[in-house]
């Protein structure tokens, strides 16, 4: 497998620390709002990478954590008259909502900033004590850049040009700061804003140093992958490594992976431009399995243009997948038992073809795009080769290959089983009579068979009624 890394911008082979295991960090999002369709694209992005790796035997320790204190939370927090940790943890509970409506798995940990403040405090003072970081007078603590040979590795920068190049540095208006490249790792605290003791002064820490923290906490001082949108490489990721590496003095994350934005009608999105959604405005016009098709559609490192004719094109894509699964299944009902013919067993073997040639594509940076067209290969061959005198095993490999492969991808491919109007009449009456016998279990019993095909009864004094959900 092969993986791009932003430090030496490059594909390099992909070989983990630890024979068998990945150690994978994601940056998550600041929780103090619905998340918006470009922070979808890392989650589906490394969901499906992480899937991938686990598809190919590797056990992934996947961590990804919530920004719970930042400027944002606390100044919603003080428009709605609440506490910040009042509006994280709603934004936290919406945000896994998405993730499960866009099918991306939970996190093996998803920590949070304002629950990992020691080890922060921790790791800010052995930066203190190897001279990496100062106090300055009013008790802010400040990386010091220059102390760190390495910074810019990341984003390719070097510190003089970083110098005259990056004006906020230079007219932040912290004089107190010995260069201006240095940045925060502690600040004190306002009036009407979080905060916690420490040894400088009450106060709460820079962002970049959760980062660093709870990626040693969780997964140790070095791991695999480091991953984010590329708005991270500079400064949140080149602080974070020289953060890490200052503290523990050994290499941090051995490949930086980063994806590219996601433009609406090839515009940046953005809320003052008027063309700013959510993953909740998305999923009330479309399928989120499309929109996850439309994500994998596009390589990960490129640019993603968001528009209706990609997600109708999405759309059709993923019905042609769809429509082959539900047609083996109609075939497989009446299909004849027993083994399958040579003929049979030579087109299976043909159809592993288009599983290799989606691992290659994976393999290669994880190319979703040529990855789909696997699927979209092995689901034309499917419909040529599965007939009415098809074996049920030969139509049932060539549907697990399928269900298989899109799996990887996080989309579900087998159509959920409808229930007739006439069979739920049926449940229903059932129901009806076990109350009547008392038998109160087969009763709940079966309220739970329909309300898990999204059927919901309601007892009203006409009778029962049910609607689909
Ligand atoms: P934030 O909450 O802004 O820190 O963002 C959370 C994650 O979403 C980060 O990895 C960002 O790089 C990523 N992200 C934000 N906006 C976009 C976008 N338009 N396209 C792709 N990724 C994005
Ligand atoms: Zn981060």
């Amino acid at each position: 497998m092969k993986v791009y890394n932003t430090l030496s911008k490059r594909k390099e082979d992909f070989v983990p620390i630890e024979e068998g295991k990945v150690r994978m960090y994601v940056c998550g999002p600041t929780v103090y709002d619905l998340i918006h369709i470009g922070n979808a694209r890392p989650m589906i992005i490394f969901d499906t990478a992480r899937r991938y790796m686990e598809h190919k035997g590797y056990e992934v320790n996947f961590v990804s954590n919530f920004t719970d204190v930042d400027d944002k939370i606390i100044k919603k927090a003080n428009e709605e008259g609440t506490e910040p940790s009042v509006i994280s943890e709603r934004y936290i509970a919406e945000c896994k909502k998405d993730m499960e409506a866009l099918n991306v798995r939970p996190a093996t940990t998803h920590p949070q900033a304002t629950r990992e403040i020691d080890g922060m405090i921790e790791m800010i003072q052995t930066l203190i004590d190897k001279g990496h970081a100062y106090v300055a007078q009013d008790g802010t603590v400040y990386f010091r850049t220059r102390s760190f040979p390495g910074y810019g590795k990341l984003s390719h920068k070097n510190l003089d040009d970083l110098r005259s190049g990056e004006r906020s540095l230079l007219v932040s208006g912290e004089e107190q700061k010995e260069d201006p490249l240095d940045f925060v790792l502690w600040k004190p605290k306002k009036e009407g804003e979080p905060f916690w003791e420490s040894p400088w002064c009450d106060g709460r820490p820079g962002w970049h140093i959760e980062c660093s923290v709870m990626s040693k906490k969780y997964l140790g001082e070095e791991i695999d992958i480091h991953a984010g949108g590329e708005d991270l490489i500079f400064p949140h990721h080149e602080n974070e490594i020289a953060q890490s590496e200052a503290a523990n003095g050994k290499p941090f994350a051995k490949y930086w992976m980063h994806n590219g934005f996601l433009n609406i009608d090839n515009k940046k999105m953005g809320k003052s431009l008027g063309n700013f959604f959510t993953v909740r405005d998305i999923g009330k016009k479309y399928d989120l399995q499309v929109f996850r098709f439309f994500m994998l559609s596009a390589h990960y490192r490129s640019p993603l243009n968001f528009s209706a004719e990609l997600m109708e094109a999405a759309g059709n894509g993923l019905e042609r997948i769809l429509t082959c699964v539900s047609n083996l299944s109609f075939l497989m009902e009446n299909a004849k038992e027993g083994e399958m013919s040579a003929g049979e067993l030579a087109k299976k073997q043909e159809a592993e073809g288009f599983i290799n040639k989606f691992d290659a594509a994976m393999d290669d940076d994880f190319n979703t795009a040529d990855a789909l067209s696997a699927i979209f290969e092995l689901v034309k061959f499917a419909n040529t080769c599965a007939t009415e005198g098809s074996s049920r095993a030969f139509l049932q490999a060539l549907k697990d290959e399928i269900v298989a492969l899109a799996d990887i991808c996080g989309l579900e491919v087998e159509r959920k089983q409808e229930l007739l109007d006439g069979e739920i009449e049926a449940l229903i009456q059932e129901r009806q009579e076990a109350r009547k016998a008392k038998n109160f279990a087969r009763a709940d019993e079966i309220r739970d068979i329909l309300l898990g095909k999204g059927i919901l009864l309601e007892d009203t004094r006409e009778g029962v009624k049910w609607k689909r959900a």
